[in-house]
């Protein structure tokens, strides 16, 4: 596998949160825009964490599939990382994700946490950097379990489900993995 020190400072210069509580007003142009809060939105706490890679080609399936098919739309707050999950598994980088993630749970009473991985990741030096399919499949799916395990040693009490994505000739392909 290659190096991956670098991605240590791109994490933190592009790592974007998002979650329960959007912006009420944005600044477009200099021009003040009124954003109308989604509903539910006053709540004082947010049930899961999702966990994505930054990549913008899973960007929109993952919106679809946190709010049609896990149906928790206006329930989540988001942290979005280079590699997904990379930099917490990695033992060099885990306490500053982690930290990042311990915030979120402690402050919104997270009860689960979804962490999406995906295929052909820059994180994991994309596909090429495996020597075959089943090779990635299997380091990745390690991954996500190993990350689980991390959370789950200081928060015994989460739901955490794994899900791996991947691009298709279809669309985007989820997998959940046990
Ligand atoms: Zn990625």
């Amino acid at each position: 596998m290659r190096h991956f020190s670098k991605i240590l400072y791109i994490s933190f210069a592009v790592i974007a949160f998002s979650g329960c509580y959007g912006k009420e007003e944005l600044l477009l142009n200099n021009t003040k825009t009124i954003v109308p809060l989604y509903k539910g939105e006053e709540k004082s706490d947010c049930d899961t964490l999702v966990i994505t890679c930054i990549d913008y080609r899973f960007a929109f399936a993952n919106q679809e599939f946190l709010n049609k098919k896990l149906e928790i739309e206006g329930n989540y707050d988001h942290i979005s990382i280079p590699g997904s999950i990379y930099n917490l598994v990695n033992p060099s980088t885990r306490e500053i994700v982690f930290s990042k993630i311990t915030k979120f749970v402690n402050f919104h009473l997270t009860k689960r946490i979804v962490i999406i991985g995906h295929r052909d990741c820059g994180g994991y030096g994309g596909s090429s950097a495996f020597g075959s399919e089943i090779a990635e499949y299997v380091y990745l799916t390690t991954d996500l379990k190993k990350a689980k395990q991390i959370i789950i040693e200081k928060y015994p009490t989460l739901q955490i489900d794994l899900y791996l994505e991947t691009l298709t000739k279809e669309g985007i392909q989820f997998e959940k993995i046990k």
